[in-house]
């Protein structure tokens, strides 16, 4: 039977790509958003997937939609923790309120979609949990102490995730994609996109694709040994 994987905010950009390489490498996917209805109808009629609407900051939604997700197409074996969303300012302007989204939904959003399948992972004595961090959560950046603290602080859950999860058969690991071409980066003033691909060694945006193929690799089987690890792809910007 195939396993099941779940892909938060899996109906656009990287997520999509995730979705989409997920399921050509033969699993069940469920994929979710937030509300975007059009994009998510657009999404599954090309692709055949299935998707869900819940916010990921809502620990209650989180828990029914994860309980459908399962009643739909069984016990979720990989998780996929994309969802996430910018609110930049510098940190003189930053509002309580775009720290507290950002908080909400990139960290507290990465406890609420692991926690519900968790239990079950462990029972059944295999998982594979792959949390979609940062590079600016590696390095830190300007007018981003709020998602630079949640894409670090998902590093520190998927370290300590893999500790806990290892006699179980179950694995925890991140990507860190460094600027890739999604409607994220795309938002973003095109003189400041420039000045971000002059500092891409590789000299472009890497493509959401890219990133899909890291995650189609680390829940496989040939990644069992894989653990706690963090994957940059960031077309070599940042080494840790
Ligand atoms: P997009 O903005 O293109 O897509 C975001 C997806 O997440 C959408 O499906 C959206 O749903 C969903 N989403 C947003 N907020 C919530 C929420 N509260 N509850 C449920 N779903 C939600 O993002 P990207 O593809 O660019 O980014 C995906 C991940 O990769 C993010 O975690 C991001 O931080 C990370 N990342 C991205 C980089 C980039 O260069 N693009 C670089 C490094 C990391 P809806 O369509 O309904 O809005």
């Amino acid at each position: 039977m195939a396993r099941t994987a779940l892909v938060t905010g899996g109906s656009r950009g990287i997520g999509a790509a995730i979705s989409k390489a997920l399921k050509e490498a033969g699993y069940d996917v469920a994929a979710t958003y937030a509300g975007n209805d059009e994009k998510a109808k657009a999404f599954t009629d090309e692709t055949g997937i299935k998707t869900y609407k819940w916010n990921v900051a809502d620990y209650d939604e989180s828990k029914s939609g994860i309980e459908q997700v399962e009643a739909d197409l069984g016990p979720i074996d990989i998780v996929i923790a994309n969802a996430g969303i910018t609110r930049d300012a510098p940190f003189h302007k930053m509002k309580p309120e775009q720290w507290k989204e950002v908080i909400d939904t990139n960290l507290t959003g990465v406890f609420n979609t692991i926690h519900p399948v968790w239990p079950g992972m462990r029972e059944r004595g295999f998982g594979r949990i792959v949390v979609i961090s940062s590079i600016n959560g590696q390095k830190g950046q300007f007018a981003q102490v709020n998602y630079a603290a949640t894409k670090a602080g998902d590093l520190g859950i998927v370290k300590s995730l893999a500790q806990e999860g290892a006699s179980k058969g179950i694995t925890a690991n991140a990507v860190c994609p460094g600027y890739i071409a999604t409607e994220m980066v795309m938002a973003v003033p095109e003189k400041v996109r420039e000045a971000i691909i002059g500092q891409i060694p590789t000299g472009r945006l890497g493509e959401p694709e890219e990133i899909a193929r890291c995650v189609t690799f680390l829940v496989s089987d040939d990644a069992a040994f894989i653990n706690g690890s963090t994957i940059s792809a960031n077309g070599g910007q940042f080494f840790v």
